[in-house]
């Protein structure tokens, strides 16, 4: 018997396969196919672990070499908790590609310190799971890499990318994941963040957005079209593929029909009763922004935080 639930909740994660791919969606969510790790993505989750557990330490002791020194660690725990991780580099006996790939991400971490000085900052929240209900029923939820809140007050969402900044034309995905928390800290708090600040390690960059109220409701109202359609494609079973170049980075190619794939048995009940009418695809309101028609295909990705690629939609690692 199939364990496969109608979907409940809303991550900026989940939303953006969606304004992909609704296929991609179905696949990861309903179906629940298994991907394998990258490397990319796997040195993103380990560089967030380390940025988080540098604040464990007193401030003045928040160092590059010792953020370098806590990776080969991190790493350790990383594999411990994910063994599946191991296979990355199952064919590199000598280590060559391990070492090299650990050097990356303390050059990363390294980067960090060009960009925003840790022994300046007390987060008061980090690596924060937040979760909140909307009057629809809706439920959107997330994990915030930081907060922090200043003397008076202000509260500033701050998210690390270890991929490069996107262009200015694919810049607004990553801007809807910022609005999506803020949205969801304000549903839960009542205070607007003061400052959405995305610090992109790949390319040493920081970008920030204040948003204001009317921008919330803005994200709100995409939010609600875009799980009204999300609903549809559950109750209906009609997940469309949309291809794009973004594909190069499917896991699902076997069983996506735009590929010569066939779907797996779709695990929920569709009542043969209802005659819906065919939904094609989600409206432009529910698409990523940036994905709208072909999104530019991502360099080489190294994020895990949906960051290269077109940084607002691939897949992300952290
Ligand atoms: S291969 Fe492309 S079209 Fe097919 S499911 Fe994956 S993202 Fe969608």
């Amino acid at each position: 018997m199939s364990t496969s639930q109608p979907p409940t909740s809303l991550s900026p994660s989940r939303a953006s396969d969606f304004m992909q791919c609704p296929l991609l969606y179905r696949f990861r969510v309903i179906d629940k196919l298994p991907e394998k790790p990258s490397e990319a993505a796997t040195r993103g989750t380990l560089v967030h672990a380390v940025l988080e557990r540098l604040f464990d330490a007193p401030a003045g002791e928040r160092t590059a070499p010792r953020a370098r020194g806590l990776v080969p660690g991190q790493w350790e725990r990383l594999l411990a908790s994910r063994p599946e991780l191991a296979g990355l580099f199952a064919e590199d006996p000598g280590g060559e590609r391990l070492t090299r790939w650990l050097g990356e991400a303390e050059r990363l971490v390294e980067r960090w310190f060009s960009l925003e000085d840790p022994t300046r900052l007390e987060p008061v929240e980090r690596e924060l799971f937040v979760e909140t209900e909307l009057e629809s029923g809706l439920r959107l939820r997330g994990v915030i890499d930081r907060v922090d809140v200043a003397p008076t007050g202000e509260v500033r969402i701050v998210d690390y990318k270890t991929g490069k900044a996107p262009r200015p034309e694919y810049a607004e995905g990553a801007r809807f994941q910022m609005t999506f928390y803020a949205l969801v800290v304000w549903r839960l708090k009542g205070v607007v963040p003061r400052r959405l600040q995305l610090v992109y390690l790949g390319s040493g960059e920081v970008v920030t957005y204040d948003p204001v109220e009317a921008d919330l409701k803005r994200v709100e109202r995409k939010l609600l079209a875009l799980w009204e359609a999300i609903s549809h494609a559950t109750r209906t079973g009609d997940w469309r593929p949309r291809p794009t170049k973004l594909c190069g980075w499917c896991d699902h190619q076997a069983f996506c029909p735009e590929f010569g794939g066939t779907p797996p048995v779709y695990p929920l009940t569709v009542p043969a009763q209802r005659a819906e009418p065919a939904f094609s695809s989600p409206s432009d309101s529910a698409r990523a922004p940036g994905t709208a028609a072909e999104p530019s295909p991502g360099p080489a990705r190294s994020s895990a935080s949906a960051s290269d690629a077109p940084a607002e939609v691939a897949p992300e690692g952290a």
